[in-house]
């Protein structure tokens, strides 16, 4: 398996400026760091912005693609266009695209094409279960079920990250335990398995849901763990550094 992934994911929360000297700050501190691969997602109006203050240690990714490359789509912005900007990576079906945009896996199925398709960039697929759906126990059946979807006609391809992130764990400061992690990463590698057969080993499996620098370390140590997708602590830069030096 290649590197650790840490991708830090600072949603909707930053304007332009502020942006800029985060950016400027992850650029500080992870200069001279290569053991992992560090990725930053800020907003899409501020990835211009963003991409000037980095240098060859941290990626640009985004939040979000359409999946058609060009027209009349108000509002989106395509795969070709993301990587004119200089995206190396984008994250797509987040769960709150799902919740507050009605995002389906048909329409992550497609952008997943679109990206593979089209460009270099590394496509990353979010995947995970609400609050409901783990106290059934149906957590396994529901994960498996939106991977299968999402790569519904998508052939191997050695970019595949999948990012597994419980909802009832995003943003609230209750991570997976490590042994919630293991089974369901355990679960999504041999879905995988089923789909590609041994080169599903080489896909990533990220985890993402309240990580901090308290539970980075025993995260990245989990089997099937090959890194991690950050929210919220990817905002403070020092809580960020002690995640990527995890690593
Ligand atoms: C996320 O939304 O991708 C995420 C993992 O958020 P947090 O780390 O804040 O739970």
């Amino acid at each position: 398996m290649t590197k650790k992934l840490i991708m830090a994911n600072w949603k909707m929360n930053l304007g332009l400026k502020d942006s800029i000297a985060l950016a400027s700050a992850y650029q500080e501190k992870f200069k001279n760091f290569t053991k992992a691969d560090v990725v930053v997602c800020p907003s899409e109006f501020a990835l211009s912005g963003v991409l000037k203050a980095l240098k060859k240690s941290v990626a640009l990714g985004a939040q979000n693609v359409f999946w058609q490359l060009q027209g009349a789509y108000t509002g989106e912005v395509s795969a070709t266009m993301l990587e004119e900007l200089g995206c190396q990576y984008v994250i797509i079906g987040h769960s709150e695209r799902r919740q507050y945009l009605s995002e389906s896996c048909r329409l992550v199925n497609l952008k997943l094409k679109s990206v593979l398709g089209n460009t270099k960039i590394t496509p990353v697929v979010c995947v995970g279960e609400n609050l409901a759906k783990r106290k059934a126990n149906s957590h396994i059946t529901f994960v498996s079920g939106q991977i299968k979807r999402a790569l519904a006609g998508v052939k191997f391809d050695e970019r595949l990250v999948i990012a597994y992130e419980p909802i009832w764990a995003i943003g609230t400061g209750v991570s997976a335990t490590t042994a919630d992690a293991q089974e369901m990463h355990a679960a999504i590698r041999s879905v995988l398995k089923r789909l590609y057969k041994e080169k599903g080993d080489n896909i990533r499996i990220l985890y993402g849901g309240s990580v901090s620098a308290l539970n980075a370390k025993e995260l990245l140590k989990t089997p099937n763990v090959d890194g991690l997708l950050v929210g919220g602590a990817s905002l403070k830069i020092n809580d960020f550094g002690k995640i990527v030096n995890s690593a």
